[in-house]
Parts: C-alpha cells; structure tokens; sequence
C-alpha cells in the first residue's frame, strides 16, 4: 500500500469523484474546491513533481493537458476558459508530491499570479 495518497486514489485505495479516467490519465473533484469546478488531473503513473518529470513524461504529462481541454468541453466551460496550473516545490504551493494540474473554472482568475 502506497503512501502518495492520489496514487491510492488511481489504484482505488481510496475514494474520489472521477469525472474523466484514460489508460495514462485520471482526473477527479478537489477534496477542497477553491472555485465553482476544480478538478486535479492526474497521470497515473507517480511522478513526484514537476522537477522529476524526464524525456519519458513528454506523452503522459501531454495527455493530462488534453484531458483538460476534453473537461472544458463536457463541464461547458470551454467558451468561457479556465485555469490550469502546476504547483511545484515548497514556494510553489505544493503539498501532494504526485503531479497533478488544477483544473479550476467558473470564476474569473486573476491574471497577475
Ligand atoms: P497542491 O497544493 O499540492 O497543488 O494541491 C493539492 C490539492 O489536492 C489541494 O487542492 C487539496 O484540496 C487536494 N487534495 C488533497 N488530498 C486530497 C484527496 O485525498 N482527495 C481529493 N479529491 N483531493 C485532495
Ligand atoms: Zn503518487
């Protein structure tokens, strides 16, 4: 038993509200919502943080990328955008050392951070 805990999430260790699953990707609801749809799109595959990624992520961080373009489509927000985003690092806002983009919408963001 892993203790990354969205690793335990993709292995069905622990429960989530999955929205999206392909064979490289699993995106779910963020336990914690900080705007009217935030979703963590996720690779299955444990990659700690962005500073771990390597030439061989290339295709799975990509398809985390597509799966969020495929979210802006069925959650009807493509029109209107979104923010996707990659906490990395302490100062980087990072506390789950599983790479995961943040899907969030519904709201304005601000465009100075
Ligand atoms: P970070 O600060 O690492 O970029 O973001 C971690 C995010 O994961 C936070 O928004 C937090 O609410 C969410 N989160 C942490 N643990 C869980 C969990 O067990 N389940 C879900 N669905 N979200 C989680
Ligand atoms: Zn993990």
């Amino acid at each position: 038993m892993t203790d990354c805990p969205f690793c335990r999430i993709v292995a069905r260790q622990s429960p989530a509200d999955v929205v999206y699953e392909d064979d490289a990707v699993l995106a779910f609801k963020d336990i914690y919502p900080k705007a009217p749809v935030h979703l963590l799109i996720v690779p299955k595959r444990h990659i700690a943080s962005l500073l771990d990624a390597s030439e061989a992520d290339v295709d799975t961080l990509g398809r985390c990328v597509l799966a969020a373009r495929r979210l802006a489509e069925t959650t009807g927000y493509a029109g209107k955008g979104f923010r996707l985003s990659v906490n990395t690092g302490p100062e980087g806002g990072q506390v789950v050392y599983h790479v995961h983009f943040h899907f969030t919408a519904g709201r304005r963001s601000r465009t100075d951070v």
